[in-house]
């Protein structure tokens, strides 16, 4: 009987121990979403915050502290940040590689290829130190401008991490909690798609348990790379749909959860 009764108990115990890993993986959810907004437009605030609030979802924002996007419209940011949404750090002047096909648009001053690790990483402690002093907060995640990581032909990736829970990349992809990096997190570039093909990326992140981070810019205008605001509100009340499978977060609770 003893032996009976050990073996239910290490049986129940062992099948605890898997149920619950596989639980805590998205904070018991199949699979997890963050919705990432870059360079501090005034669409962001005038339309992306607050159709996420009416739908009580947290977005992350990427800011680029020179823009007048941010500089013009302080209070309404830290207002958005005392809401729940994430403030996260697009450096000061967003600076990207200007080698390379495509890149002629990249100002001789904020040519990546041009710099060194160590202004780089100067510039993004400054620029941390802007954001704390708007929203309070010590702990935030990164967006690579351009997806560029590398200054002066280097890679800044490893000079950054003190300074960051995590960073997003540009590279799609729907990795599991296990194989996320969470210094080059992978991103999905919304820039016309139909609302069929956004839901199609939520669908395909459930069904590969995987993080899925949607990376706008416009939104209803702003920036050439655009998503129409009725698609957006369309994907927005397709992720509430799905809550019940999906964690929806911003970057910095996702980063954290990581292993
Ligand atoms: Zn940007």
């Amino acid at each position: 009987m003893r032996i009976f009764i050990s073996w239910v108990t290490g049986l129940s115990l062992s099948l605890c121990a898997s149920l619950g890993q596989a639980e805590s993986q998205w904070n018991g959810k199949s699979a997890a979403v963050v919705l990432t907004y870059d360079d501090s437009l005034n669409v962001h605030l005038d339309t992306v915050i607050p159709a996420l609030d009416q739908r009580n979802l947290k977005g992350t924002f990427y800011i680029t502290l020179a823009s007048q996007g941010f500089s013009q419209r302080i209070d309404e940011w830290r207002s958005a940040a005392a809401n729940g949404h994430e403030l996260g750090n697009h450096t000061l002047f967003h600076p990207c590689n200007g080698q390379g096909a495509g890149r002629s648009w990249v100002s001789s001053e904020q040519d990546l290829s041009t710099w060194s690790v160590d202004r780089m990483v100067r510039h993004l402690e400054v620029a941390n130190t802007a954001l704390q002093a708007v929203d309070g907060k010590t702990k935030r995640t990164y967006a690579y401008p351009c997806g560029d990581m590398t200054a002066g032909g280097e890679s800044y990736v490893d000079a950054i991490k003190p300074l960051f829970v995590g960073a997003r990349g540009v590279v799609p992809g729907f990795p599991p909690a296990a194989q996320t990096d969470r210094y080059d997190i992978a991103s999905h570039v919304v820039n016309g798609q139909s609302i069929e093909a956004l839901k199609a990326l939520v669908n395909t992140a459930i069904g590969e348990k995987g993080l899925l981070v949607f990376l706008f810019h416009g939104v209803g205008g702003e920036h050439s790379m655009n998503v129409d605001t009725e698609t957006h509100n369309q994907l927005l009340d397709y992720l509430r749909q799905q809550q019940d499978q999906l964690w929806i977060a911003p970057m910095l609770d996702i980063a954290q959860s990581l292993p």
